[in-house]
């Protein structure tokens, strides 16, 4: 089966999809991008899409940081990606990702004086993390890079070297995933994942200036356990130390879904299974995620126009 990607304004195979050596954001980093989910509704045969309109809210913010134009509205990019994904015709979970890059062919680093372009690519893609049996995390030696270095909060190609060492370095102690502290010791996030804690039956997650990238998947899970389990977070400053006396812990992203966190630093998090909250939370997005809630079938963009069962 060919897979199709849109490249340089049209839909093409993947195979052909291909940048320059010399390109500006494979030399300095220098893209900004998303990543959306498409989710498998097996009953109706039918991808779902998940708050494909707020991705792209958020990638034309990042753009502007960037001092990168792209020639498209929010309503044409959902559209584009539609598109893309209902000529690929997977059958399975998918991860779509649009990336909007310096494209010019040049040696030198700055952003301005350079083309842009924006591309878009589909993958399948099962779970991240495992989500049934839930992970264990390590708190990491590399520091969360700060929003006066490179704004996390922008989702900027080039910052994922520091998720890149956090994991990497993670997995190579035996954990599945890391967590990273702000430059002065608080808790930042995961590689790719918002953290949150439950504590005296709160949630309880870092601010937007503890330097994580603001997620959608972390916006989700705020409005529904307020509006669906009368929830209230607090998101304020985390010390390290409270990772260890929390009652639960669950990561969030559009790649991670909710994933439980079972243990932190080799102990235990809670009794050390998955906590009665997150499992409310989790089974709460799944059944939204695969449009299968009315109420918020609105967060949901069907793919397959074209194909839907009745
Ligand atoms: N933090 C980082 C560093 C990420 O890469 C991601 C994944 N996009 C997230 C948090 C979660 O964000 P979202 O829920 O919007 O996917």
């Amino acid at each position: 089966m060919t897979s199709y990607a849109f490249f340089n304004g049209k839909l093409m195979p993947l195979a052909e999809a291909k940048i320059g050596i010399m390109t500006h954001a494979f030399n300095y980093g220098t893209a900004c991008f998303e990543g959306i989910r498409g989710n498998w509704n097996s009953d109706q045969e039918q991808i779902y899409l998940f708050r494909t309109q707020d991705h792209y809210q958020r990638l034309l913010n990042n753009c502007r940081l960037l001092k990168i134009s792209i020639p498209y509205s929010i309503d044409e990019l959902c559209q584009l990606t539609v598109e893309l994904v209902e000529k690929n015709g997977y059958r399975e979970d998918i991860y779509a990702r649009p990336l909007a890059y310096k494209s010019s062919q040049v040696v030198g680093v700055r952003l301005h004086d350079l083309e842009n372009d924006f591309l878009i690519f589909i993958t399948p893609f099962g779970p991240y993390l495992d989500i049934t049996n839930g992970i264990k995390c390590g708190v990491s030696s590399w520091r969360r890079i700060d929003d006066n270095m490179i704004p996390p909060r922008a989702k900027i190609s080039g910052l994922y070297v520091n998720s890149a060492l956090a994991k990497t370095e993670a997995v190579d102690n035996g954990f599945d995933e890391a967590i990273m502290l702000t430059h002065d010791g608080h808790v930042s996030e995961g590689s790719g994942e918002n953290i949150f804690l439950i504590m005296d039956g709160k949630l309880v997650t870092p601010s937007p200036s503890d330097n994580i990238l603001i997620g959608i998947t972390r916006d989700t899970v705020i409005k529904l356990a307020n509006w669906e389990l009368g929830i209230e977070t607090l998101e304020r400053q985390i010390d390290r130390s409270e990772l260890y006396i929390a009652d639960e812990c669950f990561l969030t992203g559009t790649a991670a879904h909710v994933t439980p966190v079972l243990e932190i630093d080799h102990r235990k998090v809670g009794n050390g299974e998955v906590g009665s909250i997150t499992k409310r939370l989790q089974d709460l997005y799944f059944n939204i995620v695969q449009g299968r809630n009315k109420k918020y079938i609105d967060w949901c963009t069907p793919a397959y126009t074209k194909r839907v069962k009745a």
